[in-house]
């Protein structure tokens, strides 16, 4: 015989998912109105990007960004903290000086991809070669021809000139045939497939060091000289790499295909840490008033690179998430479950803050309600992707409805990578990462144009309140979401494989 009460909690299990889901919007509106009509974003986001600046994870900057943003909270009302997690070795980036020396003399801008050597304090001058390092088959190949050189790694990444005349069929064709064949590069994305390509990518500086190569060259892969940055503790290089403008990169690659040998000429000195450093997320929570220890995430990555001020990766969402706390805490409202806000750190170098905090909490799993990342840069939230959620649909339409007037209506099937909601869908956690505008993201992401003027005020405002909005209403629906699937966090590998020259 069941117990009447027992009966009651089996039946609301029995319930069908919309009444445990059904969306209670009041508070909505002054939300919105406090987000919109008195935002701090931009106040923020201007301090955090121009007087705190640049957020290299393990650089000074970074640690006064926690603090920083940790007062903030405070200053709102919030409890805020920092927790800190298990890095990697540091890096610091130091002057970089390279020249094309042949067919002519000019001096060519380049930038050290993170987590990868100097030239040893000398200058390193040697030809240019173009092969094909994709594969670990490839590689084979040609390996021979980089002794001594500067090696282009791949085919430059098709980029068209957004001043000329407009790509033709056959122009286009050409270009969606290259983005063909790479992607089928990366079409296994199976755990195997995954973990060999990671260590493949950490065991090639070595192989060619090895095999006596100057350094190698990235495309920044950008309109106008921009360029792009990456690299991790995770994949530290004993070579130089550095990343030069897609002009350039195609400039060397057109001389090789007409036989002109181009040289170039580089000296290049960075420093590695010896040993292992601790970072920080920046935590901070309004505690839930009937149901405190089931828990609402709102994150956003704290940290960026280098070549900027990292505005809109990330300074922006994390101003956006900030922002969300003060609305909320200005509002007086009393969400029922815990909102917790987290500014992650390590994303960059392979989401090493937010994988550290889930595998740290990873006994509260069941009990947090959503994650909510925003990391698609300065843009407007449009909607909300369902990261394989499609029983959570309906449910999404319903958070949204509230804002489907500031333009946040749209929800799609689709599943996002490359940010921290990943972290936390491993253990089973409803967690998504909001769909924005655009905002020419595509050029601002990890470039030296990722500056302060390229925010959009009211862009931010909007998403402040989306993120306010349904941070509330998901603390306050009667129960909890369904779990997702749990396939545990992946294993990343962080040392070349045995056998090759520096693996353990
Ligand atoms: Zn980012």
């Amino acid at each position: 015989m069941i117990k009447p009460h027992a009966l009651l909690a089996a039946l609301a299990l029995a319930a069908p998912l919309h009444a445990q889901t059904a969306v209670d919007t009041s508070g909505s509106g002054a939300l919105i109105t406090e987000a919109v009509e008195r935002s701090e974003v931009m106040g923020n986001l201007r301090h955090l990007s121009d007087v705190i600046g640049p957020r290299l994870s393990g650089a000074p900057a970074m640690r006064r960004a926690n603090q920083w943003t940790a007062e903030r909270f405070r200053s709102y009302g919030l409890t805020a903290g920092l927790e800190a997690f298990d890095f990697g070795v540091a890096w610091e980036r130091g002057p970089l000086e390279l020249r094309i020396v042949q067919p002519f003399d000019r001096a060519m801008t380049g930038h050290s991809w993170a987590w990868t050597a100097g030239t040893g304090g000398k200058a390193r001058e040697g030809p240019v070669v173009l092969v094909d390092l994709s594969t670990r088959d490839s590689l084979g190949r040609y390996l021979e021809r980089v002794r001594g050189a500067w090696v282009l790694p791949k085919l430059s990444t098709p980029i068209w000139n957004p001043d000329g005349p407009p790509a033709t069929p056959q122009d286009s064709g050409r270009i969606a045939a290259i983005t063909a064949a790479r992607a089928t590069l990366t079409a296994d994305t199976s755990a195997a497939a995954v973990l060999e390509r990671r260590q493949f990518q950490i065991d090639l500086p070595f192989i060619l060091q090895e095999a006596g190569a100057l350094g190698t060259l990235v495309d920044g892969g950008k309109e106008h000289g921009l360029m792009t940055m990456s690299g991790s503790p995770n994949r530290v290089s004993p070579l130089p790499n550095i990343v030069i403008s897609h002009e350039d990169y195609t400039l060397l690659e057109r001389l090789i295909q007409r036989r002109v040998v181009p040289r170039l000429a580089s000296k290049v000195e960075n420093k590695l840490g010896g040993s292992r450093v601790r970072q920080w997320n920046t935590v901070a929570e309004m505690k839930g008033s009937e149901l405190p220890g089931q828990v609402v995430i709102l994150g956003a990555h704290l940290d960026s690179w280098d070549l900027g001020t990292g505005v809109t990766d990330n300074g922006a969402g994390s101003m956006v998430v900030l922002e969300a706390a003060r609305v909320l805490a200005r509002s007086g409202l009393k969400p029922k479950r815990t909102i917790r806000f987290i500014l992650f750190g390590g994303e960059e170098q392979g989401l090493i803050g937010s994988r550290a905090y889930a595998a740290a909490h990873a006994g509260q799993a069941d009990s947090v309600q959503a994650v909510l990342v925003i990391d698609n840069g300065t843009g407007r939230i449009v909607g909300q992707a369902l990261q394989g959620r499609a029983d959570l649909e309906d449910t999404w339409r319903a958070l949204l409805a509230p804002v489907a007037h500031l333009g946040a209506a749209t929800v799609r099937a689709a599943m996002k990578s490359g940010t921290d909601h990943l972290s936390f869908a491993f253990y089973g956690i409803p967690a998504f990462n909001f769909d924005q505008d655009p905002r020419g993201y595509f050029h601002t992401h990890h470039s030296e144009s990722d500056t302060f003027d390229k925010a959009v005020g009211d862009d931010l405002a909007q998403a402040s309140a989306v993120m306010a909005v349904t941070a509330y209403q998901l603390a306050n629906l009667p129960g909890l979401l369904p779990r997702g699937l749990k396939p545990g966090p992946e294993r990343i590998p962080n040392r070349p494989s045995q056998g090759v020259a520096g693996g353990k």
